[in-house]
């Protein structure tokens, strides 16, 4: 036991200062950008369920929005993703996986609006910022950080989700980001942006009596939720 101990105490010590400053509060401005536009492209995040899944409440309620803000404070989104596991089988297309692809796929595309090569294309995410509703887990924080995002913003925490019954490898992203220091990028990592308003996302699945996301309710049986008949 004695040396966990040490070993938390040795990466609460190695945490840097500026990290755990911009974790502490999302109401700073980093890079020039205002916390109402922080929280509009969260919101995209949250929204970005309906638009793609169809439904405002899917179970794996994990949405993420890709934006350029180096042309403008306001930016301009290059994709969205959401967590397709259940819908394609693929179990590593969690919602930032299946936003990276797609902005892929939409920088690459020949009759698109950006026409890259592959070269250009993964150098790109280097002015990108990556909202996603929840702390990704170390999968995707893995990838954002193997993708080069200028930025990586989250809502809901990990220990949150935890909390709330779900399964979660236990990596945060602060561990994931401070471990990668060997790549040649470098991103600005925000956590706890707008949480509520993307908890309620994540507190219903476990609970049966948590009010369902809005524009959802709860089924017959009360064991799921599902989007209101209009
Ligand atoms: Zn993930």
């Amino acid at each position: 036991m004695r040396s966990s101990v040490c070993v938390f105490a040795l990466l609460s010590v190695s945490l840097p200062a500026a990290l755990a400053v911009v974790l502490a509060d999302p109401n700073l401005m980093i890079n020039g950008i205002t916390f109402p536009t922080r929280t509009h492209w969260m919101r995209l995040a949250n929204q970005a369920l309906g638009e793609i899944s169809g439904s405002p409440c899917p179970f794996a309620a994990f949405g993420t929005v890709i934006v350029n803000h180096t042309a403008s404070e306001a930016g301009k989104l290059i994709c969205m993703g959401v967590n397709e596991n259940g819908n394609t089988g693929n179990p590593s297309l969690h919602g930032e996986i299946a936003a990276i692809k797609n902005c892929t796929s939409i920088l690459t595309d020949p009759h698109g609006k950006f026409r890259m090569s592959a070269t250009q294309a993964q150098d790109a995410f280097a002015d990108l910022t990556l909202y996603t509703n929840a702390e990704s887990c170390p999968m995707c924080a893995s990838a954002i950080r193997w993708a080069g995002f200028r930025e990586y913003v989250y809502g809901t925490s990990i220990d949150t989700l935890i909390q709330k019954g779900w399964g979660q490898i236990r990596i945060s992203s602060t561990d994931v980001f401070e471990a990668s220091f060997d790549l040649p990028s470098h991103a600005r990592l925000m956590g706890n942006l707008l949480t509520n308003e993307t908890d309620p996302y994540f507190l219903w699945q476990y609970d049966p009596n948590y009010p369902c996301p809005r524009g959802c309710s709860r089924t017959r049986d009360g064991t799921s939720c599902m989007a209101s008949s209009k």
